[in-house]
């Protein structure tokens, strides 16, 4: 087997793996709801506090309560630093990017 096969089979995996991750139903909280750690309430999760209980995040606001935290919040605080957020973005770019070089050897090599 040519070192070029092996590379392509590589790169296919990386695409299968990545549909099937993409496929696969993600991580959810058991209760629909939420009590608000600020006023309360309870609120339906969104996919705002979904993400957040992802991240083991055990206090969820509600929706008005974050809009209030985002006012709140400085300016350069609620944008997050520049030189990080790119690099975060470059690795979701660089990861985007694998599948589509991929695609594009096999589609040469088949
Ligand atoms: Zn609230």
């Amino acid at each position: 087997m040519s070192s070029e096969a092996i590379f392509g089979i590589i790169i296919a995996s990386v695409i299968i793996l990545s549909f099937v991750s993409k496929l696969l139903p993600k991580r959810r909280p058991k209760e629909k709801h939420f009590k608000c750690a600020r006023c309360g309430a309870v609120s339906h999760h969104t996919e705002r506090t979904i993400e957040a209980w992802r991240n083991n995040k055990t206090k969820f606001f509600c929706p008005a309560c974050h809009a209030k935290w985002l006012q709140s919040k400085p300016p350069q605080f609620s944008r997050g630093r520049g030189s990080a957020g790119s690099g975060c973005l470059g690795i979701v770019v660089f990861f985007a990017f694998i599948p589509l070089a991929g695609y594009l050897l096999v589609r040469a090599y088949a």
